[in-house]
């Protein structure tokens, strides 16, 4: 039986950590870190995250410093506002809310942003960095994902890997930072051939997919490490519950039964998703201090 990774107790040492980073840094450069987030219009998930992020921005003791702006807001308005943010010595991080409304191009938004204020890490140049081996600021979900690994495993040199998905906010970025940890890496999508036989040689899974209970038990090897990434709403299981129209989130991982399989795995929720703030936070700090030592 697998031992269950806690990414709700690991979110909340880092936290905890982080907060002690917080206090360092202001005390040895009279600088508290700021963090800006910017929500354009009203989707209700989106305000909620924004909200969390918020909330454990000061809960850190750094600045929380946010902008909303209107649905149909221009994307001239946003980029105004990005270029003052960019300029603002007060900000040291800047998250633009994803997905934006449909006239607003993301790219060129993302763009925008200061590479060195880009605590998303989803500017091209961080990407880049990442590819090229020199990383800076990493997207927050996949930094998470290598936190969990590497408590769970120590060294990640020479294990086989299989990441599964290739979106540019988890897979690529992913498969990028096994690669950095001296991994053999296989990326899969929704083109793969005998993805059950790549899943059979893999010594670490990472399933970021968004499909429900996707990847099963049978697919792995004994006694690999299994990190889902995903966050799959589906109907309550308890009958008066689905009735009642009630949900529940489950991850890409058919997890009772991998769980049996596996030799660590984490848990839809209270695995991957609580480490992605953390790492936001992570991120900022970073930030902060990369851009006052240059100054
Ligand atoms: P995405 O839709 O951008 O990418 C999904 C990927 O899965 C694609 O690359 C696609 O090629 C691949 N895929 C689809 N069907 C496949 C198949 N049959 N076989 C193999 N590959 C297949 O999704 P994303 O943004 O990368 O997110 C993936 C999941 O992770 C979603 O459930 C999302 O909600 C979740 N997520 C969680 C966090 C977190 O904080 N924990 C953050 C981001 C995303």
């Amino acid at each position: 039986e697998a031992i269950i990774i806690d990414g709700k107790e690991f979110s909340s040492n880092l936290r905890n950590k982080i907060a002690e980073d917080v206090k360092t840094f202001k005390k040895e450069r009279n600088v508290v870190p700021g963090l800006a987030v910017v929500l354009v219009g009203e989707d209700p998930a989106s305000r909620i995250y924004v909200r969390k992020k918020e909330e454990m921005t000061t809960a850190v003791g750094m600045n929380s410093l946010s902008y909303r702006l209107d649905a149909n807001a221009s994307q001239q308005e946003l980029l105004d506002l990005i270029e003052t943010l960019n300029h603002d010595p007060a900000v040291h991080g800047i998250l633009v809310q994803l997905p934006l409304p449909k006239h607003i191009d993301t790219p060129t938004i993302l763009e925008a942003i200061d590479p060195d204020k880009d605590v998303d890490g989803f500017h091209v140049v961080n990407a880049g960095r990442l590819a090229i081996g020199t990383p800076s600021l990493v997207p927050c979900t996949p930094a998470g994902c290598m936190m969990l690994l590497e408590h769970s495993l120590g060294s990640l040199k020479g294990k086989n890997a299989l990441v599964i998905g290739r979106s540019t906010i988890v897979g690529r970025p992913m498969a990028q930072l096994l690669l950095a940890a001296d991994c053999t890496v296989t990326v899969a999508h929704r083109h793969t051939k005998n993805l059950e036989e790549l899943c059979r040689q893999a010594d670490i899974v990472v399933a970021a997919v968004g499909i429900p209970h996707f990847v099963k038990a049978s697919w792995l090897k004994p006694g690999a490490v299994v990190i889902d990434v995903g966050i799959n709403r589906v109907p309550a299981e308890d009958e008066a519950a689905k009735a009642a129209g009630k949900t529940r989130i489950v991850g890409d991982v058919d997890f009772v039964e991998a769980a049996k399989v596996a030799s660590a795995i984490t848990p839809v929720p209270g695995g991957v998703g609580p480490m992605t703030i953390a790492c936001l936070l992570n991120n900022t700090v970073q930030a902060a201090r990369n851009l006052t030592s240059a100054s």
